[in-house]
């Protein structure tokens, strides 16, 4: 199922994609279990419109978006750094959060702003200490996701707040895909058309189960926040009037303008 959320005759809706139409619903859809099965399903369906009348915004309202420092092998490799033992952790607030399409806005205080690729996991049901065993059964699905980092004002604090935290450095999008399998999908980055970064999700260091187990031992997960999983090798800048996009096998393109 693909699930989106978008504006509708000036209100706005999450729905579901069924071949050129979308099912609107005024809620994000609940997982639940039966004989050990996770289903997802939207409460209050309403009207079905055709998609092409719809303007799609970031698929989902985090309430913090959980991010992971260095997780991929070959980008640790590239930087002849150490394999962290356990998941590097920061937050980018939710009003960073951009949908697809949009422009990402250049800050004045920085001169270097650079796109992360990453695979987002978004969460469907509240989760806390979570045994990695059962990780899969909190999640909704899976979004593309650009981690967009003002990298000159990285390391001049100790700590990252200020450089991942701006206005519009999360792009989400373009939708969630709940049939997936994110153990080994491809990953690409696109510079104005040009690929710069090309990983799969097996090269993750820490999976998306052991993240989700990590991560809930110290705060709850709610339904609607999302982890991004970190970036490979191959991170660079961007100018205004660049084009970006992010790319992930079985879930589609995230692109969007600087400005
Ligand atoms: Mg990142």
């Amino acid at each position: 199922m693909r699930i989106i959320r978008c504006i509708y005759k000036d209100a706005i809706y999450y729905g579901r994609i069924e071949d050129d139409l979308v099912v609107l619903s005024k809620d994000l859809p609940q997982i639940r279990i039966h004989d050990k099965k996770k289903r997802i399903d939207f409460d209050r369906e309403e009207a079905k419109v055709p998609f092409s009348s719809v303007y799609l915004e970031a698929p989902c309202v985090p309430t913090k978006a959980v991010c992971v420092g260095l997780n991929y092998r070959d980008h640790a490799e590239e930087f002849g750094l150490k394999i962290p033992s356990s998941p590097v952790l920061f937050i980018k607030p939710s009003t960073t959060l951009l949908g697809p399409g949009k422009p990402i806005h250049y800050p004045r205080l920085s001169k270097q702003v650079d796109y992360e690729a990453e695979l987002v996991v978004v969460i469907g049901k509240t989760a806390k200490n979570i045994d990695a065993k059962y990780a899969l059964d909190y999640v909704l699905g899976y979004t593309c996701g650009n981690d967009v980092t003002a990298r000159d004002l990285q390391p001049k604090d100790g700590q990252w707040t200020v450089a991942k935290s701006f206005d519009t450095f999360m792009p989400l999008g373009p939708w969630i895909e709940t049939d997936l399998d994110p153990s080994s999908l491809k990953l690409k980055a696109y510079l104005n058309n040009e690929p710069k970064q090309v990983s799969s999700t097996s090269n993750l260091i820490f999976d998306v189960p052991s993240l989700i187990e990590y991560i809930s031992q110290i705060m709850t997960l709610n339904p609607g926040d999302v982890i991004m999983t970190g970036t490979p090798s191959g991170v660079g800048p961007m100018q205004k009037g660049d084009s970006v996009c992010i790319e992930i096998e079985g879930i589609g393109r995230l692109e969007n303008t600087i400005e």
